[in-house]
Formats: structure tokens, sequence, C-alpha cells
């Protein structure tokens, strides 16, 4: 089982043990350290980009309980520096954080959020309606409750219970997460709602971010 730092720290740069090192089908190399600071892809967020040894990590993914960094060249077992693409990491927690906002929002009209895609460029979230009937929000009532959030500048909580990450800002309810987020909701910047839509009985709003 991987260490992942980045579940408690927003650190970039630090060391781990290369613990495995095997070559993959197409011929790059899947290498296991005891700890990351690299977020792999999943849960709606893209992996994280950066260097392991100074050599370009091409995908980082989830296999069991072992996070998985593609690298093209082979590393032998021993201490290795990790450096996470900040501008990457960055760009990839406001949009995971802005996707939680539209979550919250969302649920303050009775929508529960099933599912969330925080990719750059194609940020969306589905909800499902709750017990009642819940009246469907539109955008510009969403978007004035979380710009009220992000006025406040709420911060982030992180805790780690019966090993399972839950994230909130502020007194908003914590969500069950394992993704990056920003610090305080004033650094997830100008967002906006593109649209509301119903299909199949569920809700989907998309958002997209400056
Ligand atoms: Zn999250």
């Amino acid at each position: 089982m991987t260490e992942r730092l980045y579940y408690t720290s927003d650190a970039t740069e630090g060391r781990a043990q290369v613990i495995r090192c095997t070559e993959e089908p197409d011929g790059r190399y899947a290498i296991e350290l005891n700890q990351t600071l690299f977020h792999p892809q999943g849960g709606g967020q893209p992996a994280d980009r950066g260097w392991i040894a100074g050599i370009a990590v091409e995908a980082v993914s989830l296999r069991g309980d072992h996070v998985v960094h593609i690298l093209p060249a082979a590393l032998t077992p021993g201490e290795v520096e990790m450096q996470v693409d900040k501008d990457v990491r960055e760009r990839h927690s406001r949009w995971h954080s802005a996707g939680h906002l539209i979550g919250y929002a969302g649920e303050q009209f009775g929508w529960k959020p099933v599912k969330a895609h925080h990719w750059p460029g194609e940020g969306r979230i589905t909800f499902t309606p709750g017990e009642g009937q819940d009246p469907l929000p539109d955008a510009s009532a969403l978007m004035a409750i979380i710009d009220g959030w992000k006025a406040d500048n709420l911060l982030r909580h992180t805790e780690i219970e019966t090993g399972r990450r839950k994230v909130r800002f502020g007194d908003l309810p914590h969500y069950l997460c394992g993704g990056t987020h920003v610090k305080q909701l004033a650094d997830v910047g100008a967002m906006q709602i593109l649209g509301l839509k119903m299909k199949k009985g569920q809700l989907i709003v998309t958002y997209s971010l400056d």
C-alpha cells in the first residue's frame, strides 16, 4: 500500500523510496514508491504531472492499494526526489474545489450530488432529487450561494477517520474525497455555471473556470 502524502500535505516536492519497477506492455515502466505526493487519476480528477528522479511522470494510476507512476525509463530501487508540477496541481485543485461548491449549492435545493467530473474544460456535477419535490435551481441562484462562500473565504479542513478522508470547507458538510483542493475558497478564482439540464431524472450542472 502506497502512503498517499497528498491526503494530508500540499507539498509538491519530497523524497520517497522506489520499491518496485516493472516494465509495462507498452514498453514504459510502472514505478511504485513507499509514499507519494502524486494524485493518481480517479475520483473525477486527472492525475498529477511532474518528475521523479528528474524523469517526466506520464501517468499516475491506482492499482488496488498501490499508486503506480508511469515513466518512460526504469528506476532502480532506492531514494528518489519527487516533484509535482505546481501549475497542474493548482489547476486541478481549483476545478475540483469548484465542483465541491456546485455540489454544496445543489444540496441547498435538496439535490444530492452523486457523480463529479472535475477535469479542466469538462466540469460537470450530476445530482439526483432528494426525498421530496425538489425545486430545480437555476444557475444564478447557485452562483449567488457559491459567491457568498467564496467571499467568506472558507478554509479547507481535512480529516482522516478510520482510513477514510473527509474534506470540508468552513462549516459546510464534509465529502468523502481523495482529491486535491485549494486551501481557501478565494483560491478557486472566477467560475461560471455553463448550464443545467435534466437527463433521465438527473440534474447535470456544467461549469467552467477562468
Ligand atoms: Zn474533493
